[in-house]
């Protein structure tokens, strides 16, 4: 639909260009709205532009990782590889003429609330004014550095997973890995066969469930064109999907749960086996799935270490039984500051209320999608958005269609409107009740799903529960500021 500039009457900024933001982008030109999408880089694909490391995949199936609206008949295998997710994702914004829309190479510095719009300044000290932003930044988006004594020290190369050098030539070299969550276990995998040596660094085992990984087959690739066959599969995975991971979050025996005992039997030697058995409850940590980890440790050229690191060193790594392992180049798999939503974007809403003053405790929000004191704000995967029992893009599009209610309510009323306060913790204190008696705190495991105290960040809804959240706004909970100049509201409590 083309953009009719009068039923517009606002603008809507969205932050980020991955896989959020272009569905926000989407659905926005789709109801007529005028929007801008502001991306820090050059182009778009978010953790699919970032995270380019050797056996970069999704272990969501491919057909299920897609738009509910735009199946790909393409899909090479059942999951398939970062660099055709982002092509995806490329050709979908293209179709839905999405790029036109997107200023790339433009930080968002801050967000001002100006009693009836947001002044947006960009890190070049640009201005843009905007009646809604949508943040779409990404959970998982600022990699976690180990604090390592030495780092500095190291002689030969260092590659986060998520900012990977791909000049970077692992034939033969001695190569080092610290993480084994699911960015280590795919690039394991992948150096395993290529390296001369690997040597992981594993501080705890994670559960991984082995998982095939088979080429699309033909006659699937033509059958999935038609649109009925796609809906229908999708559908199905979908389902698959609820089946495998439901109790997760409840800590309950859950197939996929069983399933990861059962694949450690693959590996043979039982002194390895050892090593990589976990001691907590499947799914405490985020499963992992890989179709080839438990055949890549068991290569010749693959050693696990299971002693803790001391330091590095400038030749490599050495632990604390005073072993020095010589490398040619370390892989930091060590995650994300899942807690660093939204920073270092400096946001300031209405009063003068300010983001870091809102979250110096707890990060408070209403359900996961809007925060209080930011009127017309709204976050797509926000904190305390579901873990691992509903694929990401599925979040987003229910995130993203309550957000279009409130886009279209706020267009129709002239108004701005942000989540009461109240409302907001007493949404955030139920899910974090819930959260607390899940298997991510009772699991005896670290991770990144909990928070500072000890809570997680996330939130064990089903997708079953997490639409029904978001079905409809609730206007009890809002606190609606008219945007009559005389009579700029001042009912915030
Ligand atoms: P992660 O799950 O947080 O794993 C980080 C790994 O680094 C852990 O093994 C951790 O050990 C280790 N580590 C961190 N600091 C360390 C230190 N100082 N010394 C030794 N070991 C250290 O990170 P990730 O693998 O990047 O995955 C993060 C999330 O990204 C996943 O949970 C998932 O949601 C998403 N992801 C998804 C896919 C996909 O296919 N869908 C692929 C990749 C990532 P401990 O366990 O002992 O802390």
């Amino acid at each position: 639909m083309e953009i009719d500039m009068k039923k517009s009457k606002i603008k809507v900024a969205v932050i980020g260009a991955g896989f959020s933001g272009i569905l926000a982008g989407i659905k926005l030109r789709e109801q007529g709205i005028d929007f801008e999408i502001f991306e820090k880089a050059s182009t778009l694909g978010g953790t699919w532009r970032d995270n380019v490391y050797p056996g970069v995949a999704c272990d969501v199936p491919s057909h299920l990782y897609v738009y509910s609206f735009a199946p790909n008949p393409r899909w090479s295998h059942r999951y398939a590889d970062g660099s055709q997710i982002w092509r995806y994702l490329e050709k979908t914004a293209k179709k839905y003429r999405i790029f036109e829309k997107i200023t790339f190479d433009t930080e968002i510095a801050s967000a001002e609330w100006q009693g009836d719009r947001w002044k947006l300044t960009t890190s070049a000290g640009k201005l843009s004014f905007a009646e809604i932003v949508i943040t779409a930044v990404g959970r998982l988006h600022h990699p976690s550095m180990p604090n390592l004594k030495g780092l500095d020290d190291f002689r030969g190369e260092i590659c986060h997973s998520a900012r990977w050098d791909t000049s970077f030539d692992e034939r033969g070299k001695s190569i080092g890995i610290i993480g084994t969550g699911s960015s280590g276990v795919q690039i394991i995998a992948a150096l395993s066969a290529s390296a001369s040596r690997l040597t992981i660094f594993q501080r705890t085992p994670h559960w991984v469930l082995s998982v095939p990984n088979p080429a699309t087959p033909f006659l699937t690739k033509m059958a999935m064109r038609l649109p009925f066959v796609a809906k229908y599969y999708y559908k199905k995975l979908q389902r698959d999907f609820a089946k495998l991971t439901a109790g997760v979050g409840s800590g309950e025996d859950a197939l996929i749960a069983r399933a990861a005992r059962k694949h450690l039997k693959r590996v043979r030697d039982p002194v390895l086996r050892a090593k990589v058995t976990p001691d907590y409850t499947p799914g405490c940590k985020r499963m992992v799935a890989s179709p080839n980890y438990h055949e890549a440790i068991q290569r010749e050229n693959v050693e696990i270490v299971t002693d803790a690191i001391e330091r590095i060193v400038p030749e490599g790594i050495r632990t604390v039984t005073g072993r020095t392992v010589n490398l040619d180049a370390i892989v930091l798999a060590t995650g994300f500051q899942a807690g660093a939503f939204l920073r270092p974007m400096k946001v300031v809403g209405a009063d003068g209320v300010t983001l870091d003053a809102i979250w110096s405790d707890l990060d408070i929000n209403y359900k996961t999608v809007a925060l209080p004191h930011m009127p017309n704000f709204f976050m797509i995967n926000g904190p305390y958005s579901p873990g691992g029992t509903i694929p990401i893009i599925a979040i987003a599009e229910i995130d993203v269609k309550y957000i279009m209610k409130c886009v279209e309510h706020i267009r129709r009323n002239d108004i701005a409107m942000a989540p009461s306060m109240d409302a907001s913790r007493n949404w955030l204190n139920g899910v974090r009740n819930r959260a607390s008696q899940t298997v991510w705190v009772t699991g005896g495991c670290q991770s990144w799903y909990l928070g500072k105290d000890g809570v997680p960040i996330v939130n064990p809804a089903n997708l079953e529960e997490l639409s029904e959240d978001l079905r409809a706004i609730e206007l009890d909970d809002f606190v609606i500021f008219r945007k009559i100049e005389s009579d700029r509201s001042r009912e915030y409590a």
